[in-house]
């Protein structure tokens, strides 16, 4: 098992040290928009705890963001008008992780509309921050 590299991009975002479209933050996770969404709405949650992936993060920890998943995920739902949600979560470059830093994909979905390909596109910051307000808004209720 690789060890956690602390200078991953969203090591670098918890520190501050880069910008995000933030959605939530309590004390144990982030969330915040992707900016290279595979459908509009795409969020990613990320333990603050320094952790790779599901095979070293604490079960405590786990269970921090999993909650936040399950807050985020009707949220995004209803603030995108969608018909359903993806929920994803990938583990070493063999299952397609690509940042090494613990984070679960909420991917709102419309019925009929299939996923763009990974990083194939990326958004416009207007519409980023356009996103990140109106679904910060619903989880602040
Ligand atoms: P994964 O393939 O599960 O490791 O996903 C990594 C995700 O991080 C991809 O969907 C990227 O679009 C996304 N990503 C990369 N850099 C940033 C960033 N600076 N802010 C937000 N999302 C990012």
């Amino acid at each position: 098992m690789t060890a956690y590299d602390s200078n991953n991009i969203f090591a670098k975002i918890l520190r501050g040290e880069l910008p995000c479209y933030k959605v939530y933050e309590d004390e144990h996770v982030l969330a915040f928009l992707d900016i290279m969404p595979r459908s509009p709405g795409h969020t990613l949650v990320i333990p603050k705890a320094p952790s790779r992936n599901i095979l070293d993060i604490t079960e405590e920890d786990y269970l921090h963001v999993a909650r936040a998943t399950r807050k985020i995920a009707p949220a995004a739902m209803a603030t995108f008008k969608a018909d359903g949600v993806t929920v994803q979560q990938h583990n070493e470059p063999a299952s397609g992780q690509v940042v090494f830093h613990l984070h679960v994909h909420i991917m709102p979905r419309q019925d009929g509309v299939a996923l763009l390909a990974p990083a194939s596109r990326k958004e416009d910051p207007k519409v980023l921050e356009e996103h990140a307000a109106r679904l910060s808004a619903a989880l602040r209720g």
